[in-house]
């Protein structure tokens, strides 16, 4: 080697930086200073600087150090990430097929975490000294400060009922002395045997063959229990053991609005609320909660999908709840599903994961059943309070009359509901007034100019906005194509619309919209959500967002508007997709009384999903579902990548899809089909082709793909390749 003598080999490193590209770059560590693996840093990349973190294997000893750039700042306060992170991050970007730099971007997300936060200045009790002058202010102070801590001047003065002036009196007569104390304390740890509620025979039945997979290493563990069997008592099991153990553990949830009535809960049980990992906590907390994960200060963390790449100093659990949740799989940049690297992660580390669900997907009840996951069932309530009685209502035979969009069967429903003082939730996966508007005269439709979508009228918001990409615009005064006035008609309704409909019929009763897009955001959703668990609302019109774990101990009745509204998809998920959303949301209804009712409006009474769901048989819809997939070789008992192709050029992205599927290389066990245009055509201004990679279920699809890739034409003039191994869709 060239250089050798001029280097010895620790005055380089490989680091990993967040870019695209398949390798670590090769850095000069600065003198003085020592990296290890998984030490961060940051460094000059290009014109900037980045965060990375120094990897694995072998620098390239070959460069000429003159070209090598230094790293340029080593976080040494922060522990290195540890060498099963390491692994794990290894494992995500070798399934996906993404770059190790972006999945460790995914790692690295909070910049602010990689210093300590500075030390705030306070005051203490010098021993033994007293005022000049006792005062009755003075004297509350020093009775506040008699447990001989330190405390902020603002928090002191605020306890003891003081102005601040009186405490720079004491610092001046050096009765106090003013010392430096850290920003923030440890949070208190949760205490294990806090308030255990006493559980059913099923759930202490339950709780303990998860303790029993505690023993086993990297055990999976299903729990397949009905809505409001208890579930979360069951796991809460799981994680007071893991405490027991002095592990950390983890909770991934698919909403934030649920967190709330998460943490209420986790505080009952355990005494604390546990951390939180969200895009919504402030860039402070986000610091202070990586922070912890990683010094082990916090020893529960609550969060959406990506606290999967939080630097757990001792990680010994992690629960995925709903794990069904189509929001557990991220679709963009390094498309994974958390639910899947979750179970990867507790196999590098052998610690116990469990899913829980009272829908499971298609793929975990498989698992379960062949034995690769432990499976718990809870096939009752925990209160024994009956399943909701769902009736369907035939929209052919007993819809409303034009214009409505609530049938008279429903409608009765609400009243008898109301009347009683209970709660009815109207149910309608479709945010805004109306799905589509159109000119009355000339047929003029409003379409997105940047994706292939009709744009949604908000009536609160008096505006025409895209789903996909945000665009938005007034509702105009006269049909922009033929300039007719007063001809433009909504079609179709939203929760907006049904929210006036309600409001008509019942003018008395408190109704409200729960959908993720009204203004005030997160914190006037979750406001909501307790308002409506309080019995604080009578009518609730709500998106998909009520479908999931919530507990309103007031509801008793459900009506789903549409029931049909999934079915319509040619996605060979739908059918999974729509019994779980569908049996979920009628789910909420008498979960803790009993007495629930659950109506589907629906046009097609006779849907396998539709019968499945009145007769309440979820075994007999699984199984039928499960021998589709498998005479279909489709997952879990086949593999799937789709390869999409996009870019501002509809012509040259098809071109380029055309010559990548003409040079995919022959294998039998593959079936490549497409290019099509994928489910939707545009977003954003770009044109997506999409090609679907076939294979049996223990073919090596990955590598397949990479080669493919590797020899096949590189994208050009703004084209992006993504490959998502897995897709939601198929
Ligand atoms: P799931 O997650 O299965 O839908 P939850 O854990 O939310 O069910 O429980 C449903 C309701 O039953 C909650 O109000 C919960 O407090 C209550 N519950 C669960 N287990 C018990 C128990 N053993 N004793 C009393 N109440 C319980
Ligand atoms: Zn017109
Ligand atoms: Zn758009």
């Amino acid at each position: 080697m060239l250089f050798d003598d001029l280097k010895p080999k620790d005055t380089i490193a490989s680091v990993l930086v967040p870019v695209a590209v398949p390798v670590a770059y090769t850095y000069k560590v600065p003198a003085g200073q020592s990296v290890v693996p998984g030490t961060i840093v940051r460094v000059p990349l290009g014109t900037r600087e980045v965060i990375g973190a120094v990897w694995d294997g072998e620098p390239d000893a070959a460069i000429d150090p003159n070209k090598l750039k230094s790293i340029s700042h080593v976080y040494g306060t922060t522990p290195p990430l540890d060498k099963d992170l390491r692994r794990f991050v290894d494992w995500v970007a070798g399934w996906t097929l993404g770059a190790p730099g972006m999945v460790v971007r995914m790692v690295l997300r909070s910049e602010e975490a990689l210093e300590p936060e500075a030390p705030v200045p306070g005051v203490r009790r010098i021993e033994g000294v007293e005022p000049e002058r006792m005062t009755p202010a003075r004297r509350r102070v020093l009775e506040t400060m008699e447990d001989g801590f330190a405390w902020t001047k603002s928090g002191l003065a605020h306890a003891a009922g003081v102005s601040a002036s009186v405490i720079d009196g004491l610092v001046q007569q050096e009765v106090l002395e003013i010392v430096s104390m850290p920003a923030a304390p440890p949070p208190p740890r949760p205490q294990i045997d806090y308030a255990q509620k006493d559980l059913t025979p099923a759930q202490q039945a339950a709780a303990e063959k998860l303790s029993e997979s505690f023993d086993k290493g990297a055990a999976v563990t299903l729990i397949d229990g009905v809505t409001g069997s208890g579930k979360t008592e069951v796991y809460f099991e799981a994680i007071a053991e893991t405490l027991r153990r002095d592990k950390q553990a983890l909770v991934l949830l698919p909403e934030i609005a649920l967190t709330e009535q998460f943490l209420r809960r986790f505080e009952q049980r355990f005494g604390v609320y546990p951390a939180e990992w969200h895009s919504e906590i402030t860039p402070k907390n986000r610091a202070r909660v990586w922070r912890g994960v990683a010094s082990g200060d916090v020893r529960v963390v609550i969060g959406a999908r990506s606290s999967l790449f939080l630097p757990f100093k001792e990680l010994g659990l992690i629960i995925v709840d709903e794990e069904h949740d189509a929001a557990f799989k991220q679709d963009d940049r390094v498309p994974y599903s958390a639910r899947d690297m979750a179970v990867v992660r507790g196999h590098i580390s052998r610690f116990p994961v469990v899913l829980a669900s009272a829908t499971p997907s298609i793929e975990s009840r498989v698992n379960a059943e062949q034995g690769r996951y432990g499976l718990v069932e809870l096939p009752d309530r925990a209160s024994g309070a009956a399943l909701p009685d769902l009736s369907a209502i035939d929209m052919r035979l007993d819809g409303p009359e034009q214009g409505r969009w609530l049938a008279p069967g429903l409608v009765g429903a609400i009243k008898e509901t109301y009347a009683n003082g209970d709660q009815a939730l109207l149910f309608l996966n479709r945010r805004g007034y109306a799905p589509l508007t159109l000119c009355r005269t000339c047929g003029h439709r409003f379409q997105c100019p940047h994706c292939s979508t009709w744009l949604v009228e908000h009536r609160f918001q008096k505006k025409l906005v895209c789903h996909h990409c945000g665009h938005n615009e007034r509702v105009p005064e006269s049909c922009p194509s033929c300039q007719s006035t007063n001809t433009l008609v909504a079609c179709g309704p939203g929760v907006e619309r049904i929210a006036e409909e309600v409001s008509d019929l019942f003018p008395q009763a408190r109704t409200l919209v729960l959908s993720s897009d009204l203004p005030g955001g997160p914190e006037r959703l979750k406001r909501e959500m307790k308002v409506v668990e309080e019995g604080g609302a009578d009518i609730i019109i709500g998106t998909q967002l009520v479908a999931k774990g919530h507990n309103f101990p007031k509801l008793k009745l459900v009506g789903v508007v549409d029931a049909d509204l999934g079915l319509a998809h040619g996605d060979p998920r739908a059918a999974e997709k729509t019994f779980q959303l569908l049996a979920q949301v009628t789910g909420r209804a008498g979960r803790v009384a009993g007495g629930g009712k659950g109506f589907l409006q629906t046009y097609s009474a006779d849907h396998p999903v539709i019968k499945a769901l009145l007769s309440n048989d979820k075994h007999a819809f699984y199984q039928a579902e499960i021998e589709a997939r498998r005479a279909a070789g489709l997952p879990p008992f086949g593999r799937l990548a789709a390869v999409v192709i996009s870019g501002p050029d509809r012509n040259f992205a098809e071109g380029f899809a055309r010559q990548l599927a003409r040079v995919a290389p022959p294998d039998q066990a593959v079936t490549l089909l497409g290019p099509a245009e994928a489910a939707l055509a545009m977003v954003r201004g770009r044109y997506r082709f999409r090609l679907l990679a076939m294979a049996p279920k223990q073919y090596d699809l990955q590598s397949y793909i990479r080669g493919w890739l590797s020899s096949g034409p590189k994208p050009t003039k703004g084209l992006r390749v993504q490959i998502d191994i897995d897709p939601q869709h198929f």
